[in-house]
């Protein structure tokens, strides 16, 4: 299975838990707006992604009491997890009205202005994003190169969506191949924000973890000394530790943990070169490095759901 795949299986179960019908309404706009057809006319969407396809028929009836459409093809060739592709559309005239009408469009209201209006909470950006990279996106797997993309149907919705991703701090490029508008970015650091923005922490980390690995190996190449590397593993820990503290803290998931992890996760990020023991001593009041170790798991490990009572 791809990396983007898997990434987006990842999210289509992310959306699948969103707890309030706003989030969904945005998610589902995400999804349609940067389908392959969004006017007032006709709607089509066409996705490689089976999970994909199951959320947005699922969202059309909940919350919007619309049957879609949904054909699914055989394709002869190409990767193994995309030979099936699932075509969704909306025949019906009035559904597509009521869906501009949940969407918040004034009649004539261009379908490419993106209406943010409709978001009721910061958690309607976060799932409208994910929507769209789910709809138009693809990461490419970091063992190949760093590159993250969202492919939209018009100039004027790429400039939209650029311009409200650079209001959130999420900067793109853009770029037109083919009949394609492009958002794209190739560098790590912008490619593991825009991941952990919409909530693929697991993407995120993957990056942050083979970037570190990278640099890790050409700096151990110029290293023949043993006591260096031994402070390669070291470091290396500590990145992971540091790489994933980054992405819950971007993904404001850093903010929903238990005051003691978030003090343990805060002391990591500003001693990074701290032994286990330095740091359980830099506690108020100190612990102890078995402590220090057991939290900083449970940091790394820690998936965005508080843990149930
Ligand atoms: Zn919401």
């Amino acid at each position: 299975m791809s990396f983007a795949h898997e990434t987006k299986i990842g999210l289509v179960s992310l959306a699948e838990g969103l707890k309030h019908d706003c989030c969904r309404r945005a998610g589902l706009y995400g999804i349609l707006i940067s389908a392959g057809v969004f006017t007032r006319t006709k709607c089509k969407l066409v996705t490689t992604s089976q999970e994909l396809a199951g959320l947005t028929m699922k969202w059309l009836r909940s919350l919007c009491g619309i049957d879609g459409n949904l054909y699914i093809t055989d394709r002869k060739s190409g990767e193994e997890d995309e030979r099936r592709a699932s075509k969704i559309t909306i025949p019906q005239k009035k559904d597509l009205d009521r869906l501009f009408r949940v969407f918040g469009y004034s009649p004539d209201e261009p379908e490419t202005d993106i209406n943010t209006g409709m978001f009721r909470c910061q958690s309607c950006l976060v799932s409208f994003v994910r929507g769209v990279f789910l709809s138009a996106g693809t990461v490419t797997n970091p063992e190949k190169g760093y590159h993250l993309e969202l492919s939209l149907p018009t100039p004027e919705l790429a400039a939209n969506l650029a311009a409200l991703l650079s209001e959130n701090g999420l900067e793109l490029k853009s770029t037109v191949r083919k009949n394609e508008n492009v958002l794209y970015c190739k560098d790590s650091e912008n490619i593991e924000n825009f991941l952990a923005f919409i909530g693929a922490n697991t993407a995120a980390f993957t990056i942050m973890n083979k970037k570190i690995e990278r640099e890790l190996r050409s700096g151990a190449n110029r290293l023949a000394n043993g006591e260096l590397a031994n402070l390669g593993k070291t470091v290396a820990a500590a990145g992971d530790q540091i790489a994933a503290i980054n992405a819950l803290k971007a993904s404001g998931e850093l903010d929903r943990m238990p005051d003691e992890l978030r003090a343990t996760a805060l002391l990591r990020l500003e001693h990074f070169d701290a032994t286990l023991s330095e740091l359980a001593a830099l506690h108020d009041p100190p612990i102890t490095k078995s402590g220090v170790n057991h939290r900083l798991k449970k940091i790394i490990n820690w998936c965005g759901e508080p843990p149930r009572a």
